[in-house]
């Protein structure tokens, strides 16, 4: 059941908060020795959170998400509960604080289900990263979740949550919303609050909702979006009832396909489904037209030159000193070493490398200035696009989910994942994945829908239309 299924029974007292918990706890002791898709589970806490989420029902106090099991990505600070970003340098870290969307999701009083798995610090496509286990699709348990959110999207396909959150720097909430056949949200820059959310590219990473479908995604998006003055990044821009957006018909939309981003490489199933996917639009009354974005090229190295500079940056705390883990050494400096040699897993030292070098002087101008100028570009190349259309659609990954192990040795391969989703992130604009229809392997296939900046709400209307029309999102994995 979704979110706004469960609302009305929850509200008419057909079912308590306790019941529905009990459910997922059940589906979890059932399937998640398979999965995999937790880093920590909150029973304690969530049958607490269930308890009071009951009263404010009985006192008629509630909200849309009281009494809802939902899952959080394990780089979120959730208050007194252990906060690890899948990271061994962080594997005792209780924050002292709370994010600021958790904390929201705390006023309406839902129930945090547990921690969720990730590839060390959201840097993967995978969740082969995290420094603890790799999580596995719900599809076919020899398959990746795809990542960093693997966990997030894991824990929403196979039932042990009703809704999640993850994170979304290059891809990391849509590409495992793909993968494992979910609805998955990257909101515009700013329109959500990361405080809390641990920072790997600050200028890119962004909190968002995976969901069974698009009426939650867009239900939880009203409850996480709104200015922060926590969060100096964070938008002073109007928020809206994004499910109120729903339902409109999309026949005078103008649907962008931009013609770089159907390139060879795309496996041949998820071509066909996205290009049946963009048929059926047009057959909703959509005009369809050819846009072109023709920095697309330089995405990704432009993304792994900015995102590394700013994850060394903002890495740099982890010390041995300010957060739980140590290893000692005979004076300070040596302590540092050991510290960060034995706590950082083998991606994240590459990142810190590689951001340290972009950032060095003498090549700073050579790398980090210039791929600041190509990211305007492609940001650019999105503004011009958007004179033309309301909406871009593109595949969300170029392949379905891949074998656990397949690109784990090849790092430049694995960063390829993202070649559709990175760009959007770089031009801070709202994206979407939806399920558009299945491999030959029965194995999902996304649809992204990308929207003007703040313009969620044509984001959403058009999934919606789109996923009305279709039965893709209704199927489970056989599990
Ligand atoms: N896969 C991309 C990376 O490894 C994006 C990750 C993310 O969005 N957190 O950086």
């Amino acid at each position: 059941m979704t979110i706004l299924d469960l609302r009305p029974l929850l509200d008419n007292r057909d079912i308590t908060a306790r019941e529905i918990l009990d459910d997922i706890y059940r589906r979890i002791d059932a399937v998640e020795d398979r999965v995999k898709a937790f880093i920590t589970i909150t029973k304690d806490e969530a049958y607490q959170m269930a308890k009071e989420a009951q009263d404010a029902i009985i006192s008629t106090r509630m909200s849309l998400l009281t009494g809802i099991p939902i899952a959080v990505k394990d780089n979120m600070c959730t208050k007194g509960i252990l906060t690890t970003c899948a990271s061994k340098i962080l594997n005792n870290f209780v924050p002292p604080y709370e994010s600021t969307v958790t904390g929201k999701l705390k006023n309406q009083q839902y129930c945090l289900v547990g921690k969720t798995n990730l590839d060390e610090f959201a840097m993967g496509s995978s969740t082969e990263n995290s420094g603890f286990h790799t999580s596995r699709n719900p599809w076919d348990l020899f398959c990746v979740p795809g990542g960093s959110s693997g966990g997030s999207a894991a824990a929403v396909a196979a039932g042990e949550c009703i809704a999640a959150i993850g994170s979304d720097t290059g891809g990391s909430i849509r590409q495992p919303a793909s993968l494992c056949g979910v609805v998955g949200l990257k909101p515009t820059y700013g329109r959500v609050s990361r405080y809390g959310l641990v920072a790997f590219a600050s200028s890119l990473d962004q909190i968002g909702p995976i969901t069974k479908n698009v009426s939650d995604a867009a239900a939880m998006l009203t409850v996480i979006a709104g200015h922060d003055h926590l969060d100096s990044t964070s938008a002073p821009v109007a928020t809206s009832d994004y499910a109120g957006a729903l339902g409109k018909d999309i026949k005078s939309l103008r649907i962008g396909i931009p013609k770089e981003f159907f390139i060879e490489g795309i496996d041949k199933d998820v071509r066909e489904a996205v290009n049946a996917a963009i048929r059926k639009i047009e057959s909703l009354g959509a005009t369809v037209i050819e846009v072109s974005l023709p920095h697309t090229a330089y995405a990704i190295a432009t993304y792994y030159i900015l995102a590394t500079s700013e994850a060394s940056s903002n890495l740099g705390r982890y010390d041995g000193v300010k957060y739980g883990y140590r290893e000692s050494g005979k004076d300070l400096i040596e302590m540092y070493m050991n510290t960060r040699a034995k706590g950082f897993g083998s991606e994240v030292k590459r990142r810190i490398m590689l951001g340290t070098y972009a950032l060095s002087s003498g090549y700073y101008d050579a790398y980090y200035k210039k791929a600041q100028q190509v990211r305007t570009l492609i940001r650019r190349d999105f503004d011009n696009a958007f004179k033309e259309v309301d909406v871009i659609v593109t595949p969300t990954s170029p392949t379905p989910a891949f074998k656990i192990g397949e690109k784990a040795t090849d790092p430049l391969q694995m960063y390829l994942s993202d070649i559709f989703t990175i760009s959007v992130n770089l031009a801070g604009a709202p994206g979407i994945s939806i399920p558009c229809g299945f491999t030959r392997d029965n194995l999902p296939v996304g649809l992204q829908i990308i929207g003007k900046h703040f313009d969620e709400e044509t984001v959403l209307k058009t999934a919606y239309a789109y996923e009305q029309s279709t039965e893709w999102h209704l199927r489970r994995p056989p599990l």
